[in-house]
């Protein structure tokens, strides 16, 4: 029986018989895995504080042979959500775990992808505004996917889109940026949604700093509805679905 020693990103977990829990984690080397963490739910576990969803934590975990299910030796936290600086950061915690969740394949190993956690994370830890933050994270997500849109120039003429009127238009079947001259049906008016360039100049930041960056930069508001509005469009056609969490944030907001 292989034991594992390495950094994870704790995910999700549930309950399992009187005293276990389930923990899924995403590795930083060996992709997503779904383990057993013995008397998880009895007070003094040696787990204590380090299975709360967007957990950086080390681990140590057998592999068995033709099971799906690991076994958690120990999980110690190295940075955790709790230690949030901004009230409204706790809410989106689960958001962010539960899109991770959902992007990464059982045992592929993604890196990257556990680096945009784990700085995420960091951001949560530092006060980095959770707006932003949030915006941040859907993005780099979706870049890392390959299926971020390319916001630099128009998708079919290639004028430049850069911050400043009249900014850009989200294709609402292509999902593609496109200018103003080249949105919507020929004959008709620009269709799609609107992107300001005060929100191209936001992803051209998003593309060059990590998430500590972003700790003195205020989102305008109007932006940030922009973003989340691109976001949630891209999100629901490459997940093919709505997250549960997302409707909670929505609902949260009202
Ligand atoms: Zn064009």
């Amino acid at each position: 029986m292989p034991l594992y020693t390495t950094e994870a990103l704790v995910l999700r977990t549930y309950k399992l018989g009187e005293a276990d829990r389930i923990v899924v984690f995403l590795t930083k080397d060996r992709g997503k895995k779904r383990g057993v963490a013995n008397g998880a739910r009895r007070p003094r576990s040696r787990f204590a504080g380090a299975l709360e969803p967007m957990t950086h934590v080390g681990v140590s975990y057998y592999e068995r042979e033709q099971r799906d299910l690991v076994r958690l030796s120990y999980a110690e936290a190295q940075c955790s959500p709790l230690m949030a600086v901004q009230p409204d950061a706790l809410t989106h915690v689960g958001y962010f775990a539960e899109l991770i969740d959902e992007w990464a394949p059982e045992g592929d190993p993604n890196e990257r992808l556990f680096r945009l956690g784990t700085a995420t994370l960091e951001g949560i830890a530092t006060g980095v505004p959770t707006a932003a933050l949030a915006r941040y994270f859907e993005y780099w997500l979706l870049r890392l996917q390959g299926v971020y849109p390319p916001h630099i120039g128009c998708h079919r003429c290639g004028t430049a889109l850069d911050g400043g009127d009249p900014g850009a238009w989200l294709d609402q079947v292509a999902h593609v940026f496109t200018c103003r001259g080249c949105a919507g049906a020929a004959g008709e008016g620009p269709g799609g949604v609107r992107v300001s360039g005060a929100a191209l100049d936001a992803l051209g930041l998003f593309g060059r700093v990590p998430p500590q960056g972003l700790a003195d930069w205020r989102l305008p508001p109007g932006v940030e509805r922009e973003l989340e509005a691109v976001h949630r469009t891209l999100l629901r056609v490459h997940l093919e679905k709505d997250l549960r969490s997302a409707r909670v944030l929505r609902e949260l907001g009202r």
